[in-house]
């Protein structure tokens, strides 16, 4: 099993929950039980604690192609401008982004942040120029405007060069030329392949990272009426097993708390289910801590030093919605 991390940008209705529904029926780990209804990137369960808000979504989906299955970890960012490092935050947990961008409407300003930032950490774009279906889609022009956004915000040359793939989300088909006859025929497979070719795994994603001393960073908490605190991010170093012993270490401050992590759950379609191990590269969620918070680095009780985070601004405590 192979793994990928990708963040999506997409401005509010240009068909990112209908795409990842998509990919999530089509790549099969969608569960016929659930409803198409149930669509997490939608869900407004917002917890906010000390100014942090809590946006990030992860789902999972399986892509099985010539006896190789890839597990896709997609996030979703904040449609808004930075809150307290957030964005950043999220983005650094990732090696790609997917910029899915309405085909009539274009790129809008207020995702050109979160671009921003995804391009200035070096992320590799992919771009889906959505709802080519529409009937007053300006495909090319909009193709062009994401190149003219991306060199105004000072892409690399190798961003410069993204991948674009056109996509009917509500038809459920991606392709990268549009003009071939088959170009609806694929569904989403061009899509899954070119994110699995174009993006790379993580780069801690190796047997011997995994057997490094376990090390996460906190990036974003929420609480479980049944697990309690949950704490999300990507492992850095090493596994995450229930019931083992750990410390949360807080920038300049030491070890804040001291337990057991009882859940380790990893992302699986729509849900978050529990495993026996996370391994290093993967983003997972842990229970067991109940103070720990973002930015914490939870790690085995001898490692004394954190991981480097990116400091949370006090200011975003007067943000509301
Ligand atoms: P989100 O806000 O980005 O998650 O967008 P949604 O997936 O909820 O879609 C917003 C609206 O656009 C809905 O009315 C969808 O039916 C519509 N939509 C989504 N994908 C497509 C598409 O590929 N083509 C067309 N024409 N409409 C779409």
């Amino acid at each position: 099993m192979t793994l990928r991390n990708i963040a999506i940008i997409a401005h509010v209705d240009h068909g990112k929950t209908t795409l990842v529904d998509q990919l999530l029926k089509q790549g099969g780990v969608f569960r016929e039980n659930q409803h198409v209804a149930d669509r997490v990137m939608d869900s407004n369960d917002l917890e906010r604690e000390r100014g942090i808000t809590i946006l990030a979504k992860c789902t999972s989906v399986a892509w099985a192609d010539n006896g190789e299955t890839t597990r896709i970890n997609i996030i979703d960012t904040p449609g808004h401008a930075d809150f307290g490092g957030e964005v950043e935050r999220i983005l650094s947990m990732v090696d790609g982004v997917i910029l899915l961008v309405d085909a009539a409407e274009g790129p809008m300003p207020q995702t050109k942040f979160v671009t921003s930032k995804a391009l200035a950490l070096g992320l590799k774009p992919l771009v889906v120029v959505n709802k080519v279906d529409r009937p007053d889609a300006r495909i090319h022009e909009v193709h062009d405007e994401v190149f003219d956004l991306f060199a105004a915000l000072d892409a690399n040359e190798e961003q410069l060069d993204f991948p674009t793939l056109f996509a009917s989300g509500k038809e459920g088909w991606a392709c990268e030329d549009l003009d071939a006859a088959d170009a609806r025929e694929h569904g989403m497979t061009p899509l899954f392949r070119r994110i699995i070719e174009h993006i790379d795994p993580p780069e801690n994603a190796t047997e011997e990272e995994a057997a490094k001393p376990f090390r996460m960073l906190v990036t974003t908490i929420e609480s479980d009426p049944y697990l309690g605190r949950i704490l999300t991010g990507r492992i850095e170093t090493g596994t995450a097993k229930p019931n083992m012993a750990v410390h949360a270490l807080r920038p300049g401050k030491g070890t804040v708390e001291t337990g057991r992590i009882t859940r380790v759950l990893s992302f699986r379609g729509l849900t978050r289910e529990p495993v026996e191990e996370g391994k290093a590269g993967d983003i997972v969620a842990i229970s067991g801590l109940e103070t720990a918070t973002v930015a914490d680095t939870i790690t085995l009780p001898e490692i004394t030093k954190p991981l480097d985070a990116l400091p949370i601004d006090p200011p975003t405590l007067a943000v509301t919605f």
